[in-house]
C-alpha cells in the first residue's frame, strides 16, 4: 500500500504547473538602496500590491519595526537611517505572519477590517476572525 506522502506526490505530481505554483505564497523579496543617510526600499508599491495591503498600513509597521521615521516617495519607500536588507526582509517576513497568513489555514486570501477600534484579519479561504494589533 502507498503511503500518505507516496499519494500526495502522485497527487501533485499530476497537477498542472500553473497550478501548484498558484498554491505556494512567496514572501517578496525587497529591493534595498542605501542613499547617504537614508535607505530606500525601491519595490515598497509592488510589495503592498503583491500583499494586498494598503501602503500606509506597511509603511507604519515598517516605521514601527526598525524604530525611525519613513515617508513615501513615489512608489518607494524613504527610511531614515542605514539598514540591511535582512533587517527589511524578515520585516516584510513579519508583516506576512501577522497581516496576511491565516492563523487557521495558513493561506494568504485575507483582508484587515476594524470593528470597534479593534483590527481583525478575516480569511476569505475559510472564514477565519482573528484580532490582530492596531497599529
Ligand atoms: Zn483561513
Amino acid at each position: 500500500m502507498a503511503s500518505y506522502e507516496q499519494l500526495l506526490d502522485r497527487a501533485f505530481s499530476r497537477l498542472p504547473e500553473t497550478a501548484t505554483r498558484r498554491e505556494r505564497f512567496e514572501v517578496p523579496q525587497v529591493q534595498v538602496q542605501r542613499e547617504g543617510t537614508k535607505t530606500i526600499l525601491k519595490n515598497f508599491a509592488d510589495i503592498c500590491d503583491r500583499l494586498n495591503r494598503e501602503a500606509p498600513h506597511l509603511m507604519k509597521f515598517f516605521v514601527g519595526v526598525v524604530g525611525t521615521k519613513g515617508a513615501p516617495d513615489g512608489p518607494r519607500l524613504s527610511l531614515t537611517g542605514s539598514f540591511t536588507d535582512d533587517v527589511l526582509q524578515r520585516a516584510v517576513a513579519t508583516y506576512v505572519k501577522d497581516f496576511v497568513m491565516c492563523p487557521s489555514c495558513n493561506r494568504p486570501d485575507t483582508h484587515l477590517i476594524k470593528e470597534e477600534r479593534l483590527t481583525y484579519l478575516r480569511c476569505d479561504a475559510c472564514g477565519a476572525k482573528h484580532v490582530r494589533k492596531n497599529l
